[in-house]
């Protein structure tokens, strides 16, 4: 470490802001930390409402030239940006890895290859938007997808530069410009992204990156009169927050929240895919939005699918990230440890068992656990844990399971398993969930709509829905008379 570089898993990062096409130091810092090992990363800039809100005013000034550039050279510039990620693939992986502790072979087969495809979609996907017209009266309409202005988007550590570039690529490919605040436990691969960007040619501020706490810098950006879009991926009660500072501004919001979705399992279910989906649940150590924490499991087979689940499950290893056999890594942060710790042991101080887990690992591990005999109105039931934490309750039928599936505040996904096409088509029809998956899961196309209902988020991105969100849309309507120009 030395000055304003630090050296993350052989990889030179720099830990201030990114802000107007130059790198701007702060009089603070804070310190970032593997999760791997609780080695310090990195001083990280510590950003204040002045950088703030000159990253807006450098997204600002930058707009007009950005939003006025055709969209081919747009897209052209996006592709360039998606080259430099894949030819600097590897060290985005590593540095991902070391600073939020998921898999370094899921970074390098899957997250990262798909980081670049955000922004290859994105901009292939813009040069398809139609300007759509049509007649009325004789009168034409013309509608147009305009830039929008200056976006502030705000991500969690989860999945760090995956959920930035979904949302980055669209708002630049729709000609906006962009202030990124990335999650203060995961500010390495966003700084690795704007050098990315600087060399692929993006004109200075079109992207701006602001290091820091979000309690510190998180109003000055979310209630800035020049901020036209914030789109934010965390929990429910920042999103609240954030929408109450944005609220005078009337700013558009696209939120991505929690959830505590179900997996169904019926008695018709292949089991042995239906143990394979919910053990998948454990990945990147429960630390996944979508996570089908609630297994409902139908009575009939319950014993039969918990002793599969239970075998499989303890195949699971848990270690460096780093180490190819590892299925899942450490929690991301001692806080969050205690967080998902309180939660079973509540549940366990008030009746649940644990099939399997219910303690913490050496390290900043908590094992795989497994908690039946939870009722449904329980903490454990309703709240988003956040960690590799699932419950087991039974149903009798599909109404009852129905019934359970969508009684939490949330409504982000849920996933089916069943060998009877009909029962996934009913079934499905009640569901409140943004996503379902019959008989898969976590397989996501960039062209579907993405989102959760109830307290689990509002709007959608994805595809076309990220262009709605990002654009300003405007229908022209021409009258056939009134020309002196061509008669
Ligand atoms: P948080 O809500 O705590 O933080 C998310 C982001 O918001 C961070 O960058 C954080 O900064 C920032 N932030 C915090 N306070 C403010 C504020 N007052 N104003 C503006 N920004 C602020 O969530 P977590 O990081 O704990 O992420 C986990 C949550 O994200 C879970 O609930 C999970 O379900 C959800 N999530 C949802 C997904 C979806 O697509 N639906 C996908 C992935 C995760 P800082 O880190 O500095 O506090």
């Amino acid at each position: 470490m030395s000055g304003h570089l630090t050296t993350v898993a052989g990889v030179a990062v720099d830990t201030r802001h990114w802000i107007g096409g130059e790198r701007v130091a702060s009089a603070a810092t804070f310190t970032d930390h593997s999760p791997i090992d609780g080695s310090v990363l990195g001083e990280i800039a510590r950003g204040t409402a002045a950088e703030a809100r000159a990253a807006v005013a450098a997204a600002k000034a930058a707009f007009p030239a950005w939003a006025a550039t055709p969209r081919a050279d747009r897209a052209r510039l996006l592709h360039a940006i998606a080259d430099g990620v894949e030819r600097r693939l590897e060290d985005l992986a590593v540095v991902e890895t070391a600073d939020n502790g998921a898999l370094l072979r899921s970074h390098r087969r899957g997250v990262m290859p798909r980081v670049a495809h955000n922004f290859r979609f994105f901009a292939d996907w813009l040069l398809t938007l139609d300007h759509e017209d049509f007649d009325t009266r004789g009168h034409s309409n013309h509608v147009s997808w305009d830039p929008a202005g200056p976006c502030v988007l705000i991500t969690p550590w989860n999945a760090p530069l995956m959920l930035a570039t979904w949302k980055i690529a669209p708002a630049l490919a729709a000609g906006n410009t962009v202030v990124l605040k990335p999650a203060e436990w995961t500010p390495m691969t966003a700084s690795l992204l704007a050098d990315i960007a600087a060399e692929a040619g993006l004109p200075a501020g079109v992207f701006n990156v602001v290091q820091g706490l979000g309690s510190e810098i998180g109003d000055a950006l979310t209630s800035h009169p020049d901020v036209r879009r914030i789109s934010f991926t965390g929990s429910v009660p920042t999103a609240k927050h954030i929408a109450a500072s944005a609220a005078p501004n009337l700013t558009p919001l696209s939120l991505e929240l929690g959830g505590k979705s179900p997996l169904l399992v019926f008695a018709d279910a292949d089991l042995d895919l239906a143990v394979e989906l919910a053990v998948e649940q454990y990945d990147n150590a429960g630390q996944v939005c979508l996570a089908a924490t609630r297994l409902l499991v139908e009575e009939s087979v319950a014993e039969e699918f918990t002793r599969r689940f239970t075998e499989k499950a303890a195949r699971l290893q848990q270690g460096d990230p780093r180490e190819l056999p590892t299925d899942i890594g450490p929690n991301i942060h001692p806080r969050q440890l205690e967080k998902i710790d309180g939660f079973v042991q509540r549940a366990i101080a008030s009746g649940a068992r644990a099939v399997i887990g219910g303690e913490r690992r050496a390290g900043q591990f908590y094992a795989p656990t497994l908690l039946t005999g939870v009722a449904q109105d329980s903490e454990i039931v309703q709240e988003e844990v956040f960690g590799p934490v699932l419950t087991l309750q039974t149903f009798r039928d599909e109404a009852e399971a129905v019934r359970l599936a969508n009684d939490t505040r949330f409504g982000l996904a849920a996933t089916l398993a069943t060998g009877s096409r009909e029962r996934a088509e009913r079934v499905t029809e009640q569901l409140v969930a943004g996503t379902v998956w019959v008989n898969c899961f976590f397989v996501r196309d960039l062209q579907a709509p993405f989102g959760g209902s109830r307290h689990s988020g509002v709007g959608r991105e994805g595809g076309t829905w990220s262009f709605d969100f990002y654009c300003d849309v405007k229908n022209t309507v021409t009258a056939p008379k009134g020309w002196k120009d061509h008669g």
